[in-house]
């Protein structure tokens, strides 16, 4: 707490950095001198900046400072999916996980400290909400990944993509989003093309407008789970408010900007004797056909005291099928990092509560089955 009183330079976009040094009286492109250092180097010690003025590093030490949440426990799974948790200053933890796949690697980046949005289906919805995370935060997160998984000599890019799936909705934290976002794309800093990452929403729809006048252009997903709005209104609460007409047209909006020639990514999670049955297929599939998109089926992933179960291999298969047929391209996501509750809707963080903060630190300093960060 000490250092609180130094300006945090992990979360600031290119903008942001140059005008933080012009005020200084410094030229703009020490910008890039710096983004480069902290983000495609991993270096957040000033002194080690050789490109700067000794002037500068030592004016910089003093009043800035380069922080990332720190990662306080580490998790492998046996497919080889990390999960970290990492502790934010105000005692508050959030989860990020890494899915390694051939030929790519996915980031599953956090957005808030739980989530206010109570779908049912979601153990982090049972966390509740407590803030949203700051530039920092979210852009920390990739950071702290990339110096964890040590790249083998000339691979620099270890996490290739990210998703924005993780705890929270983000574009109920659209700032912090699209700046941590800006920095993923940057040239400067993590140099991610705009179709490897992907924001994850339940469907804002002022919001995914207001990211559409971004030109950010990044790769959307919607969290759809029903064919209608009866029973999306049961599983995503927020469906009341932007029922499934409004966050359709909202997509198509987004896909069809400027020679933005994407696809909506839907995601579907399947709940056995709820949402997969084949009548409900069919009627996704009509419900979708004026929308550019492809269909990513997500077998539900239990938690504790989850009150539904996955649905059948058959039924999951049978459903495919259905959409398959109508002309989509659909895939069913297999599990991954299942055995470390790391897998879709499992991540939970520890949501502070200060009555029991002690409680919970002891318990995260000895925490089960960790393997030390
Ligand atoms: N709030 C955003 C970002 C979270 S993304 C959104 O809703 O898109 C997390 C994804 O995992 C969403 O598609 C979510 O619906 C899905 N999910 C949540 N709980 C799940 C569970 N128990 N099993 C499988 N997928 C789940």
């Amino acid at each position: 707490m000490n250092e609180s009183t130094k300006t945090n330079l992990m979360g600031m976009t290119r903008e942001e950095l140059a005008g933080f040094f012009v005020a200084h009286g410094e030229k703009p492109f020490r910008a890039v001198q710096v983004l480069k250092w902290i983000h495609q180097r991993g270096i957040t010690d000033f002194a080690a900046m050789t490109d700067l003025t000794k002037g500068l590093r030592a004016w910089l030490s003093e009043h800035a400072e380069v922080r990332a949440p720190e990662i306080v426990m580490t998790q492998a799974a046996r497919d080889g999916t990390h999960k970290w948790l990492l502790r934010l200053d105000d005692g508050n933890c959030i989860e990020t996980v890494f899915i390694p796949e051939e030929g790519r690697g996915t980031l599953c980046v956090s957005s808030q400290v739980g989530c206010a949005l109570d779908c049912s289906f979601c153990s982090t919805a049972r966390q509740g909400f407590n803030r949203n995370l700051t530039a920092a935060e979210i852009i920390g997160q990739l950071h702290a990944a990339r110096g964890h998984l040590q790249p083998e000599e000339g691979q620099s890019r270890v996490v290739s993509n990210v998703v924005l799936m993780g705890m929270g909705e983000p574009l109920l934290n659209f700032e912090p989003v699209v700046a941590a976002m800006s920095l993923m794309l940057e040239d400067n800093a993590y140099g991610l093309s705009k179709r490897r990452v992907t924001l994850s929403t339940a469907g804002v729809v002022p919001a995914l407008d207001r990211l559409r006048e971004t030109g950010l252009q990044v790769a959307l997903a919607l969290s759809l789970h029903a064919p209608n709005d009866a029973l999306r209104d049961q599983l995503v609460p927020l469906n009341r408010k932007y029922p499934i007409a409004d966050v359709l047209a909202a997509c198509r909006r987004y896909v069809g900007n400027g020679g933005h020639h994407s696809r909506v990514t839907v995601e579907y999670v399947l709940l056995d004797g709820i949402n997969d049955s084949q009548a409900q297929a069919r009627e996704l599939a009509a419900l979708l056909r004026d929308v550019p998109c492809k269909v990513n089926l997500i077998p539900f992933n239990p938690f504790p005291e989850s009150r539904y179960r996955r649905s059948s291999g058959a039924a999951i298969d049978r459903f495919r099928d259905i959409l398959v047929q109508a002309g989509y391209t659909t895939i069913t996501r297999r599990p991954r990092g299942d055995d470390i509750d790391a897998a879709c809707g499992q991540l939970v963080g520890r949501v502070e509560d200060r009555s029991r903060r002690v409680m919970r630190f002891a318990a995260l300093e000895n925490p089960p089955g960790a393997a030390p960060p």
